[in-house]
């Protein structure tokens, strides 16, 4: 099946109004950048949307940021160490594992399907809605990179 760009602008309109917000072009193009490129920067969100909308500011894309990680539309993902990330996969609650050594990260579905998955033994009389869970290791090619140091 092939798609129209105007269908698929159409669809992403559709879900911004959904979240109760107003449709703008900074706005479809942040959503857009995001549906193809998951944990990103808002500097890469900024360099990606500034090539179809060169006079957008940065403010403009962190204005956008927050107002869709507020509605839910959007996920803001803050890894040690490095700059919030955002990915228009949100409220399924997935989790991200992390690679020690190059950085690669990826999504990994919830453990247990639902926000919280995991159950703190003392909640300190919190209501509690979600756990977000990085798990961090060695990616395929870093365990490869390290069986090859300690072969030679
Ligand atoms: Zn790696
Ligand atoms: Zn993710």
């Amino acid at each position: 099946m092939t798609s129209s760009p105007l269908v698929d602008r159409e669809a992403l309109a559709e879900r911004i109004r959904a979240v109760g917000l107003k449709v703008t072009a900074p706005r479809l193009a942040v959503l857009k950048m995001l549906d193809q490129a998951a944990h990103s920067s808002a500097d890469q969100v900024f360099g990606a949307v500034r090539e179809e909308l060169p006079g957008t500011s940065t403010q403009a894309i962190y204005g956008v940021l927050s107002a869709f990680a507020a509605a839910g539309l959007v996920r803001r993902f803050d890894p040690a160490g490095s700059p919030a990330l955002y990915e228009s996969r949100a409220g399924d609650n997935h989790h991200h594992v992390v690679c020690v050594r190059c950085g690669d990260l990826r999504d990994v579905d919830c453990v247990i399907g639902e926000a919280p998955c995991l159950t703190p033994s003392d909640t300190s009389g919190f209501s509690v809605f979600a756990a977000e869970v990085t798990f961090t290791g060695l990616c395929a090619d870093c365990q490869k990179v390290n069986a090859e140091l300690e072969a030679s």
